[in-house]
């Protein structure tokens, strides 16, 4: 079945920009120009209405980590759809699918992450988490203990709450973000604000605004401290190594939950099933999403420790929930996609082969006379636009106005890599083969050096 597949691509573009609201997007350019329209898609391919194919450089959205078109995932959904479609999670009730799926995340989740609790996506999950620390501290009775300490340039979601935890300055600028009660540090971004310190100096800085900010707001004020294992929408800002071991100090001796939002870094992304693992943390609280379906399905977890679930469990009735908590067809869709992670040893693999080998490639594009950095934890990887290299210098452009000449050129040479700022960023799926990755270069290169002309020819550079 195709849905208005007759439609010349002028008519499909015509009717989105008369009735489609498009997430992160100023919908006046977007009309003026017309949406491309992605039709299908396989492996790590899209495929778009004009039938041009097109290498998928970021999954999705940071998601599609078993790659496109595996009917299994298909027939899941459809097995489940026929028994039972929908029931929910509320009222004492239970399903087979949200009961085996929340089995397996307490087998994969590291540590004594046991605990699922459901949610539609990322966002949601997050305000599932800001609620259920202060409810933890208040069970425990430490009703003051509600600050959430985040981070600058973070990325924790879309909803009132998710974008309060994150530190999107432009998010927080519309509609009165953020609420009460969230504070935020600066980032470990060395590259873009390390001045004259040593990455390993700065990581220790920065991770000591943490310990400044809790006696600022006070020890006994401080719920939580929320933060991604690497930054991606941020622009895949890696810190330094020194960096979350202080983090991890902090949270110990100040007795402040950890919550790792692991939306893009759970399920493989950086080599391992979950970046706590890579970064050697403990969080007390993981956030997934995105690839615990692999995006085949709309869901999100937060999977919480033997002891904050046994507080939460014993503090009364938690006031909060969603229709879609434990969907039946997200989990059974969701079980599906972790059983071919895991008995293909998706992970694994990409951590013997292709990790290495996009590793090195990538750090070869520094050569170029256009990047900084470059940068790469597992399967996500980014590279700093710069007109000085030796000077970590930015253009006098406004931000971002490189970046999207960048993205441009890339889309014009059948490549998705995504430009946060004058960042360019990839996380392909974990499928991905050396000689894709081979691909992925070539057109990296390509549109870099097309970026590189342009920006001379318009008196850029
Ligand atoms: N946290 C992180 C780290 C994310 O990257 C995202 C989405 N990019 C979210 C939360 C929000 O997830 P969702 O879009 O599924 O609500």
């Amino acid at each position: 079945m195709t849905i208005l597949h007759n439609l010349p691509t002028q008519d499909l573009q015509a009717l989105d920009a008369a009735h489609h609201m498009h997430p992160f997007t100023d919908g006046a350019e977007l009309a003026a120009k017309g949406a491309r329209v992605i039709t299908r898609a396989k492996g790590v391919m899209l495929q778009d209405s004009e039938g041009v194919d097109i290498l998928d450089g970021m999954a999705g959205l940071w998601c599609v980590n078993i790659g496109y078109g595996r009917e299994e995932l298909a027939n899941a959904a459809h097995a489940q759809m026929q028994q039972l479609p929908y029931y929910n999670t509320f009222f004492q009730t239970s399903h087979p699918p949200v009961i085996a799926l929340s089995q397996k995340l307490a087998e994969l989740a590291p540590g004594d992450l046991n605990h699922v609790f459901y949610a539609s996506g990322g966002s949601e999950a997050n305000d599932t988490n800001l609620r259920l620390v202060r409810h933890y501290w208040a069970t425990k009775g430490k009703p003051d203990k509600k600050v959430i300490i985040a981070r600058k340039n973070g990325y924790h979601g879309s909803t009132v709450g998710a974008a309060s935890l994150g530190g999107m300055s432009g998010m927080h600028a519309q509609g009165g973000l953020p609420i009460p009660d969230i504070v935020h540090i600066d980032q470990p971004y060395w590259w873009g604000e390390g001045g004259d310190m040593s990455p390993e100096e700065f990581g220790l800085a920065r991770a000591r605004q943490l310990e400044a900010m809790i006696h600022e707001v006070g020890p006994d004020n401080v719920a939580a401290f929320i933060a991604e294992p690497v930054q991606g929408a941020g622009g895949v800002i890696v810190a330094p190594d020194t960096y979350w071991p202080e983090i991890q100090r902090i949270c110990d001796d100040y007795d402040i939950l950890l919550i790792a939002d692991e939306v893009i870094t759970g399920f493989g992304r950086t080599g391992n099933w979950f970046g706590s693992q890579t970064y050697d943390i403990r969080p007390d609280i993981i956030t997934t999403a995105k690839g615990l379906s692999s995006g085949y399905m709309p869901i999100g977890a937060s999977i919480l420790s033997d002891e904050v679930a046994q507080v939460i469990d014993h503090g009364g009735d938690f006031n909060h929930g969603y229709t879609y908590s434990g969907h039946p067809v997200a989990c059974a869709v969701a079980l599906e996609n972790l059983r071919i992670l895991q008995e293909e040893q998706i992970i694994e693999k990409a951590a013997a082969d292709t990790i290495p080998y996009l590793t090195e490639k990538w750090a070869q594009l520094a050569d170029h006379p256009l990047v900084g950095e470059t940068v790469n934890k597992g399967l996500m990887a980014g590279l700093a636009l710069t007109p000085d290299k030796a000077a970590r210098a930015k253009f006098a452009s406004d931000p971002g106005t490189v970046g999207f000449r960048c993205r441009e050129r890339c889309f014009a040479n059948g490549l998705i890599m995504r430009h946060v700022g004058d960042r360019m960023i990839i996380a392909p799926p974990l499928i991905i083969s050396r000689d894709e990755i081979d691909t992925l270069f070539e057109r990296a290169v390509q549109s870099l050096d097309e970026t590189l002309s342009g920006l001379k020819t318009d008196g850029m550079m």
